[in-house]
């Protein structure tokens, strides 16, 4: 549910829905204004983005040995966890969001899942 926040531009009240317009000076209301929620929505969706990635990297360098799978697959477990859409629902605007948000994230791991049961079926030299 939207609450209300003071504008940075003029600090007059309005709500803090993303969109939202401020009626004393123009000010719109988006994902990187300058408050608290909108930082740690940055974070959370360069997480989203960059954690997958790193994870998919650190896995591929870790399937040298089974050393090495195992401090990979702890990265991207600790990755995975910080990634996690429940960590972040109260930054959440529409429903929409959530949902987009939690897709991605059980997709990315989805298949990091897959790969790290793949490359540990095949065994290690
Ligand atoms: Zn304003």
């Amino acid at each position: 549910m939207s609450s209300l926040t003071n504008c940075p531009e003029c600090n007059h009240e309005i709500l803090s829905r993303l969109g939202t317009v401020c009626p004393e000076c123009g000010h719109t209301i988006g994902y990187f204004n300058g408050d608290r929620k909108r930082k740690v929505y940055g974070k959370f969706f360069a997480l989203t983005v960059f954690a997958p990635f790193i994870s998919l990297i650190t896995i591929l360098f870790a399937s040298q040995n089974k050393y090495t799978m195992i401090v990979g697959t702890l990265i991207y477990l600790f990755l995975a966890v910080k990634s996690c859409p429940l960590l972040f629902k109260e930054i959440f605007f529409t429903s929409f969001e959530k949902v987009f948000f939690w897709l991605i994230w059980i997709i990315a791991n989805s298949i990091m899942f897959s790969l790290i049961f793949n490359i540990t079926q095949k065994g290690f030299e």
